[in-house]
């Protein structure tokens, strides 16, 4: 353990300080009288804050930012979470002081470069994805599903049609799918898919009828392949009076060069802290606007951002038809105004690659490593693909020789030991050791290499000897922490044992 690996309050010296000033009680002060603090108020004891001096507190911060990991650190291949880099003239312009400084009860007219951004960014996104409008009020992804399943709801609550409570989710939807329907009252009926990793037709087909409000969907799906029939799947649902929702998550390989609206959805949303190069992580800030075709515009939650005549911008709450209100203002305006600033920065010519690069890297990595790792669905991918562990994982059970084998926990702490961020892994659940990568389009050839290079070169340590694996990460300051207790009951402050 090296010294500065300890706890700040374990370097505390009785008495030290980082700071000096000139001695005088409050009763020498003027009028301090009126900042007397009722006794009621005061403890008892004074508390136990560590006591060090200002370069010991100054190599706290800057030894436990070294410990996290971030894009800005290095690559980070986290399948299903789009892990771009996000550059740094976003920062620069969501910084500026004419947007830091305002304030959400301000009057329109006096915001109206804000209202602006929140306007081109709805004529931007409408155009990337094929819809007529959007809300930027979600925060997050998952809260943007809540959002437009609530949209989904209140058309055919108005419509009269009160019968439609059902969803259907493919089985490898994300997470948050079935959790965003559960807790907007629906009732999830879950959708098989077939031995191609796709939408299963066949299932899909009785599940339809009139109880159906919809279809959740992600194309690519989250195994990372284009849904070839959602031309037909889009014809049944809408036949059956249902409506399509788009979880636009995984826009990112699409961004360019195909629009869900086009591909027949309805609505979606879209990951602003995923395909737009906002920071996420962390729990937030982020956004999740949700877009929708032209008969569902009267629907979007309030307040909305609309241009008037004279060429000005307001903010309106005609809330007739609205599914409500779901956050307290207009959403989270520093993100959308990041996620502003890149779609500007690539412009129209370049926004057209973005989805072409994040293709090609995934199917680079995919093809370079598919003879060490074993690949389930050996298809074409978009940006992200899954393999099911190793092919060798240096096993030998019932050889007399016994020996574990290395798993996809063993390969994923392996690669910490590199620099390298692991990927998502036992996700999704169609697989039992599943790796799923996503390099985004933001690396070079060089880092994707040396990825490749170490996932080898683990792959090799495994057949050889898995017990590297199984000791790793040899030097991370945490090594295999109970995951379930950690999440659970993590222990987050320091507990004085005195
Ligand atoms: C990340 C993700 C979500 C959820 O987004 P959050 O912003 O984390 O709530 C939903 N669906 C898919 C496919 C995702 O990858």
């Amino acid at each position: 353990m090296k010294y500065y690996d300890k706890l700040i309050f374990e370097l505390s010296k009785e008495g030290r300080t980082g700071y000096s000033l000139p001695c005088r009680s409050l009763s020498e002060v003027e009028g301090s009288a009126s900042a007397a603090i009722p006794a009621g108020l005061l403890r008892a004891e004074a508390p136990a804050l560590p006591q060090v001096s200002e370069v010991d507190v100054v190599r706290h911060y800057t030894n436990l930012s070294q410990m996290n990991f971030g894009v800005d650190t290095g690559f980070y291949p986290l399948g299903s979470c789009t892990m771009k880099y996000n550059p740094k003239i976003n920062e620069e312009i969501a910084n500026m002081k004419g947007f830091q400084g305002l304030h959400p009860l301000q009057p329109a007219c006096s915001v109206q470069g804000a209202l602006e951004v929140y306007y081109n960014m709805d004529k931007a996104l409408s155009a990337i994805t094929g819809m007529a409008g959007f809300t930027f009020n979600p925060c997050a992804g998952a809260h943007g599903e809540l959002t437009g399943l609530m949209i989904i709801r209140q058309y055919h609550l108005l419509r009269g049609d009160l019968k439609r409570t059902k969803i259907i989710v493919p089985d490898s939807a994300h997470g948050t799918n079935p959790a965003s329907a559960a807790v907007c009252g629906l009732e999830v009926v879950v959708v098989k898919s077939n031995a191609d990793g796709l939408v299963d037709v066949a299932d899909l087909k009785p599940l339809l009828g009139p109880d159906i409000a919809g279809i959740m969907m992600t194309n690519p799906n989250t195994l990372g392949l284009f849904e070839k029939e959602i031309g037909e799947i889009a014809a049944l649902v809408h036949e059956c009076g249902g409506l399509l929702y788009y979880d636009g998550a995984n826009m990112n390989p699409l961004i360019g060069m195909v629009r869900p609206g086009d591909m027949g959805f309805d609505i979606l949303h879209l990951n602003l802290h995923k395909s737009f190069s906002t920071p996420h992580g962390g729990g937030g800030p982020g956004s999740g606007p949700v877009g929708v075709c032209e008969k569902l515009l009267p629907y979007l939650p309030v307040p909305k951002v609309v241009k008037k005549e004279d060429g000005s911008f307001d903010v309106v709450c005609d809330s007739e038809k609205a599914a409500g209100q779901v956050s307290g203002f207009l959403g989270n305006f520093g993100v959308i105004l990041r996620g502003y600033a890149y779609i500007l920065m690539l412009g129209k010519q370049n926004v057209k690659l973005v989805g072409k690069y994040a293709t090609l890297g995934a199917n680079y990595i995919k093809e370079s490593l598919k003879d060490c790792y074993k690949l389930p669905i050996p298809s074409v991918c978009k940006h992200e693909f899954v393999f099911d562990g190793l092919i060798n994982d240096g096993s030998r059970k019932g050889t007399g020789d016994e020996r574990e084998g290395a798993t996809t926990l063993d390969v994923a702490k392996r690669l910490l030991d590199f620099g390298f961020h692991a990927p998502t892994i036992y996700f999704p659940l169609l697989f039992h050791q599943a790796i799923m990568i996503e390099p985004t389009e933001t690396e070079s050839v060089e880092t994707l290499d040396a990825f490749i290079e170490v996932m080898r070169k683990i792959a090799a340590e495994a057949a050889e000897d898995p017990a590297i694996l199984k000791a790793a990460p040899h030097n991370a300051p945490i090594t295999r922490p109970d995951e379930t207790t950690a999440a659970r009951q993590p222990v987050l402050k320091f507990q004085d044992e005195a």
